[in-house]
C-alpha cells in the first residue's frame, strides 16, 4: 500500500511529495538475553503496582479527541514540567539534550483540555482511536538510546500519534520525518504541531510506518512507539552504519529492543526493559 509522505508546512499540507512501494519482509533476530527488566507507552516496573497501575490510570479513549493548548494550565506549565524534569533524572534519564528537550515541548498542549492537569504525571494519556500519547520517561528513554546512536542528523518515528514524541524529536534532530496511520491521529498530529515553533524540518505523512520511507533514507535513528512482534528488514536497512532502531517488541510481555546496525548486513539487538504499548499494526486506518 502506497504512503502519501506530506510535508508539514501548513501552506503546503497538500503537497504530495512521493509515493512508496517498499514489500516488507519479516527477519528472524536471534534474541540476546534481557539487559533489565522494567518500560512504555507506559513503563513496566517489575514488582511495582504503581507504576504498573498507570495503564489503569489511562482514562477512556475520547471519541472526539480534541487536542488544541489549554489556556488555564498555561501559567503554571513550565513549573510543571521542571517538576516532570527532575523525575526523569530521578528515574536515570542522564542525556542533558532530551532532558532540555522535554523541558521545552509543552506536553499539555498535545492532549485533551480535560487532561491536560495531567499532561505532566507519569502517564501515559488516551489521544483517541484507542491510542495514547506515551508516558514521558519511555518518550525520553527512546529517544536517548536513539541519540546516543552515531550520528544525529535525520530521525524516522513510525507513529506520531499525537504529534508530542515528534515535537520533541525535532528540539534534537536536523529533519525529522514522522508516519502516522490513522488519518484522525494524523490530523490531531498536524494541528497540534501547527501550534509550535521550529516545525519548518518536520515531515509529517499519514501512511504505514511499517515500510519506512526508502526514498528518504538513510536514517541515524528510527524511533518506533509502538509494540511489534518483530521488525520488518526494509526498516533495519533504513538505518546508516551506527544507527540505531528503537521499538518495543513482544506479545503477552514486551521487551524494548535496541537494533544498531553495525555493518551493511549485520544488527546487533539489545533487549531492554519491560514496556505496555499500544500495537504496530499494518496497513492505514482512513
Ligand atoms: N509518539 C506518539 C505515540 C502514539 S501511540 C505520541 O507521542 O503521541 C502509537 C501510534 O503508533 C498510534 O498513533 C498508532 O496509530 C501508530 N501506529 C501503529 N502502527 C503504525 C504503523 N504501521 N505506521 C504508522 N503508525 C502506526
Amino acid at each position: 500500500m502506497a504512503s502519501n509522505p506530506l510535508t508539514f508546512r501548513p501552506h503546503l499540507r497538500d503537497a504530495q511529495i512521493k509515493r512508496e512501494n517498499t514489500k516488507l519482509e519479516g527477519l528472524g533476530m536471534i534474541r540476546k538475553p534481557i539487559v533489565s527488566a522494567a518500560n512504555s507507552n507506559t513503563r513496566i516496573l517489575s514488582g511495582s503496582r504503581n507504576l504498573v497501575g498507570d495503564a489503569n490510570r489511562v482514562a477512556q479513549p475520547l471519541e472526539q479527541p480534541n487536542c488544541r493548548i489549554s489556556m488555564n494550565i498555561g501559567l503554571n506549565s513550565t513549573r510543571m514540567r521542571e517538576v516532570m524534569v527532575e523525575r526523569l533524572k530521578e528515574q536515570g534519564i542522564t542525556n542533558s539534550k532530551v532532558l532540555d528537550a522535554m523541558l521545552s515541548v509543552p506536553r499539555h498542549a498535545f492532549v485533551d483540555q480535560g487532561l491536560a492537569s495531567r499532561a505532566y504525571d507519569d502517564a501515559a494519556l488516551p489521544i483517541g482511536y484507542k491510542q495514547t500519547i506515551s508516558q514521558p520517561y519511555i518518550v525520553a528513554r527512546m529517544v536517548s538510546l536513539a541519540l546516543e546512536g552515531a550520528t544525529n542528523n535525520r530521525v524516522l518515528e513510525v507513529g506520531a500519534g499525537c504529534g508530542y514524541q515528534t515535537a520533541v524529536l525535532a528540539e534534537l534532530y536536523n529533519e525529522v520525518y514522522a508516519i502516522e496511520r490513522i488519518k484522525g491521529l494524523y490530523d490531531l498530529g498536524y494541528e497540534n504541531l501547527s501550534h509550535m515553533p521550529n516545525t519548518s524540518h518536520i515531515h509529517l505523512i499519514y501512511g504505514d510506518g511499517l515500510k519506512g520511507l526508502p526514498d528518504v533514507a538513510p536514517f541515524d535513528a528510527i524511533v518506533i512507539p509502538a509494540a511489534g512482534l518483530d521488525i520488518p528488514q526494509t526498516l533495519l536497512e533504513q538505518l546508516v552504519i551506527g544507527g540505531r532502531l528503537i521499538v518495543p517488541l513482544g506479545d503477552v510481555r514486551q521487551y524494548l529492543v535496541m537494533f544498531e546496525r553495525v555493518s551493511e548486513q549485520r544488527w546487533e539487538r539489545t533487549e531492554l526493559e519491560q514496556t505496555r504499548f499500544v500495537p504496530l499494526l499494518p496497513g492505514i486506518q482512513s
